[in-house]
């Protein structure tokens, strides 16, 4: 059900700097956090004076993953369960930090384990009062050179996206697995990542060069009457690097998919500009990307967008583009 125009949801966008990885780094960053709403960025061009952005939240190395999940994501958790569609990307230059937002380690677990530990942590605690029945479900794809591949299922390599007469989108064929305890989720995404991985050293390193997402499907039905039935969907997606491969001289293939990563992501731009300037028309269908988000984009959806940068100056350029994305995208 679509809101007034007056309760549509902005995206919300967060910006995250990671620290600089090895501890003998003595250069200056290239940005700095300045507090919670505002981060500062030198100027590229002589790289002294800086440039301040805001955001609805900032976050240095300092700040850790429980902060940023708690503040930014576990509330659109509440929408999903009341039957609404909500997503989590992860944008941003390759080496920035955003499989480590969505996935996280073992000892600092992302968005993508904590969102899942809450669903199923908040279904367990409604199937208790015995009023609901909740089932949650997830699927995992990828999107490499515009083509859908099933990360649960690696014969299914190309698969389309279609619209159902009520808006919904769907991947038919795609693999869903009812998940109803964390230890069944991990055995299922762990296996997807490890074969994502081998795949990726295959492939120079698909995995900077294609779109990751977890769906999960929540379904919510009532056990006594009027029976009514909620659906919502949580996608959670780990973006392709938005550096400018052109600049670093790829050909062939590369350059091919450079060409692909650069248009979803510039598809997914002029999408999120169309939507917060109040277009009628929103170019959903101009990439596989914002076709598949398209019933979780805008409308009454949810959308946080994390901006990844990091401080070394030779990100400068790269986190300079994302940090103008990240603005036109508030
Ligand atoms: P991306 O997915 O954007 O290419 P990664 O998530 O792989 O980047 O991060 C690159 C490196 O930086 C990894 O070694 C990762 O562990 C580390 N890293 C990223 N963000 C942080 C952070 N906030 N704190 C500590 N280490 C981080
Ligand atoms: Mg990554």
């Amino acid at each position: 059900m679509d809101k007034p125009d007056s309760e549509r949801s902005k995206v919300k966008v967060a910006v995250r700097q990671r620290p600089f990885l090895h501890s003998s780094e003595r250069e200056e960053p290239c940005l700095r956090i300045l507090d919670k709403q505002s981060v500062s960025i030198m100027n590229y061009r002589d790289r002294r004076e800086s440039v301040v952005y805001s955001f609805d939240w900032c976050y240095g190395p300092d700040n850790s993953q429980q902060e940023l999940y708690e503040e930014a994501v576990k509330p659109e958790l509440s929408h999903v369960l009341r039957g609404q569609n909500a997503s989590v990307f992860a944008y941003g230059p390759t080496g920035t930090g955003k499989t480590y937002t969505m996935v996280g380690t073992s000892g600092n677990p992302g968005v993508i384990p904590r969102a899942v530990g809450d669903l199923l942590h908040a279904s367990q605690a409604t199937a208790q009062t015995k009023l609901w029945a909740v089932c949650i479900s997830i699927s995992y794809l990828e999107i490499y050179q515009e083509k859908v591949r099933d990360l649960l299922d690696t014969n299914k390599q190309d698969l389309p996206i279609r619209q159902d007469r009520n808006g919904a989108i769907l991947v038919p064929g795609l693999t869903e697995r009812v998940v109803d305890s964390y230890a069944q989720f991990e055995r299922i995404f762990m296996a997807a990542s490890r074969h994502r991985m081998t795949a990726s050293t295959q492939l120079n390193h698909t995995s900077s060069r294609s779109h990751s997402l977890l769906m999960l499907r929540v379904v919510k039905t009532e056990q006594v009457t009027p029976f009514r039935r909620f659906f919502g969907k949580l996608h959670l997606v780990d973006l392709a690097g938005s550096e400018d491969n052109r600049r670093t001289g790829n050909s062939g293939v590369r350059l091919k998919e450079s060409g692909s990563i650069n248009s979803s992501l510039f598809a997914l731009s002029k999408v999120v500009d169309a939507l917060n300037q109040g277009f009628t028309f929103v170019p959903y269908r101009e990439s596989k990307l914002t076709r598949l988000l398209q019933d979780s984009l805008g409308g009454s959806a949810h959308t946080v967008m994390v901006t990844n940068l990091a401080p070394e100056q030779h990100f400068l350029f790269d986190s300079t583009s994302a940090l103008n994305f990240a603005s036109k995208s508030k």
